[in-house]
């Protein structure tokens, strides 16, 4: 693959806990793939400079990618800006078109698939 490796730490928060963890990912042809998840505060993951938000592009777990540090769900939900969400990244348990609440800003709307639509990620 040309060119250097192009990896990102994203925040994200636990659905189910409210803590958020780091997703690292790294970007292949087209696609982000998410290759390692960690648990990280609040205000260490804004020093380190890292930010909630997403990534343009379609998302994808690497193997052996361990999933939320919290809960384990591997699965990622997307509060959508176009829906009326905050644009921010939560786990949750992959079930897709059900309702979901938001761990962010609390809008409940119906998870779609890996919908990544804005771009704000700390670099490593
Ligand atoms: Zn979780
Ligand atoms: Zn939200």
């Amino acid at each position: 693959m040309a060119g250097p490796l192009n990896a990102k730490v994203i925040i994200a928060r636990c659905s189910k806990t409210k803590k958020t963890f780091g997703i690292r990912i790294e970007q292949r042809q087209n696609d982000w793939v998410s290759t390692w998840a960690f648990k990280i505060d609040e205000k260490k993951a804004k020093h380190e400079g890292f930010h909630a938000g997403l990534v343009t592009g379609t998302m994808k777990a690497a193997d052996g990618y361990p999933g939320c540090p919290h809960c384990r769900s591997k699965d990622l939900f997307f509060c959508l800006k176009e829906a009326d969400g905050c644009g921010n990244i939560g786990c949750y348990d992959g079930r897709h078109g059900q309702y979901y609440t938001c761990p962010w800003c609390g809008l409940r709307c119906k998870t779609v698939e890996s919908n990544i639509v804005d771009v704000s990620g700390g670099n490593l």
